[in-house]
């Protein structure tokens, strides 16, 4: 089988891994760090399979283009990645499901806004409508930082046109959990759980980013809990988008809060997450290809495999990230860790200099995971890696998949 991965981060260079192991792949436009990037357009690429990485072309009707052209295309068409690009759509959908979720409100207007935000004790939560590369939430101790929020997002100044609506939401307590499920329009079959970090800094200290880590297993995801979160969110969500005529094949991520009432739905993604990709494929053993083709064409009839080893994913951002980030820096010691066993290092945004070095070319540069017995050896095998990396203003946090550590 020959499939074609559309993206160029981190996640889709983990998928052009994990598939290699069972088909021919082709990514595009990739980025000169993964093997089998072209430039080609995806519709002028000739594959069997088309796996579509990122949000945005999802949300832009890639899929839609690709299925008219006769191609079998992994990735919701626009209708059901609206689950991902409006934020009021996809609580209208959690409600329809009847899936526990925070109480929130959608605004266009200032004053509404803040009446509905003084009503709650806080901390307070304000969300983008439109997409925002994970950046368009803001969670917060005080009032009058998410008043300014509010005004600064519903103007346009913050978020351009995905601001001018939002989404305020009770706050939820508790550990998180991403559960990226396969879905073929009917059913939906689990990954391996992952946790996944966003903010910047250690402890959750500073703004929300695309992710700074993840791991896999969690220890406290075993099986009774991803069969709830199945049941009670998945499964009638995607009977939900049936019922309004959603052909969904594609990933359905549940990014679920672990509250003391149970398990809420914070949001959907309507890809693989990235990091979580590139600590969850590291650990699939099964034929990514043929269940993700499957899918695809309407019938799961495979089962999606991983091995018992662990794998924890340190994302190495440029300085400045996520809000000016820094690039065309020189990267040191990249082929050292990469020689280091139990390690891969998949890169996100880089790209050669004129003498052929690596350069620093987006805001995630690299995602680099280690593999190992438990999620202790892991996260040594990922950080011995990352201190043989090294540029100027290169950040990571130091407390991923730290034992005792549950990410908010
Ligand atoms: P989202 O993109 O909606 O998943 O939000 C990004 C991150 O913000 C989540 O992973 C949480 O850490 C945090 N967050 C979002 N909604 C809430 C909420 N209602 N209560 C507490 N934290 C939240």
């Amino acid at each position: 089988m020959r499939v074609c991965v559309i993206g160029s981060g981190g996640r889709e260079h983990a998928l052009a891994v994990a598939l290699r192991r069972t088909a021919d792949v082709v990514v595009t436009p990739g980025n000169p760090g993964i093997p089998g990037s072209t430039p080609d357009a995806s519709a002028q690429i000739d594959a069997d399979l088309y796996v579509i990485g990122p949000e945005i072309p999802l949300v832009a009707g890639l899929a839609d283009e690709l299925r008219s052209a006769g191609k079998l295309v992994f990735g919701p068409g626009a209708d059901g990645a609206r689950l991902e690009g409006s934020k009021v759509w996809m609580k209208e959908v959690l409600r329809d499901a009847g899936v526990p979720t925070a109480a929130s409100g959608a605004f266009t207007d200032v004053e509404p806004a803040l009446a509905f935000l003084r009503t709650l004790p806080g901390p307070w939560v304000v969300k983008t409508d439109g997409l925002a590369a994970g950046k368009g939430v803001l969670v917060t101790g005080s009032f009058d930082h998410a008043a300014a929020d509010v005004v600064a997002k519903l103007s346009g100044v913050a978020f351009g046109d995905a601001g001018r609506q939002v989404v305020i939401e009770e706050w939820l307590d508790g550990p998180e959990l991403s559960l990226q499920c396969v879905c073929d329009g009917r059913r939906a079959v689990p990954l391996a759980p992952a946790q996944d970090f966003k903010r910047l800094s250690d402890g959750d200290a500073g703004p929300n980013t695309g992710g700074m880590g993840a791991y896999s297993p969690v220890p406290f995801a075993g099986p009774d809990l991803v069969a709830e979160v199945l049941e009670r969110a998945v499964q009638p969500t995607l009977a939900t988008l049936t019922a309004r005529g959603v052909d969904y094949r594609g990933v359905l991520y549940a990014g679920i809060m672990l509250t003391s009432n149970g398990p809420k739905m914070l949001e959907y993604n309507v890809r693989f997450g990235d990091p979580e990709a590139q600590a969850v494929f590291p650990r699939s053993t099964g034929d990514l290809a043929a269940l993700l083709a499957e899918a695809a064409a309407g019938r799961i009839e495979s089962e999606p495999q991983f091995d018992d080893r662990a794998a924890v994913t340190v994302v190495l951002a440029t300085g400045g990230y996520p809000l000016d980030p820094r690039t065309g820096d020189v990267i040191e010691g990249l082929e050292k860790a990469d020689a280091l066993p139990d390690v891969t290092v998949f890169r996100a945004g880089v790209d050669r200099d004129a003498d052929g070095a690596w350069i620093t070319a987006g805001g995630r540069v690299l995602d680099v995971t280690g593999t190992g017995a438990d999620v202790a050896t892991a996260r040594a095998t990922a950080y011995d890696a990352v201190a043989a990396i090294s540029w100027p203003g290169m950040q990571y946090r130091t407390d991923i998949a730290e034992i005792g550590h549950s990410a908010s």
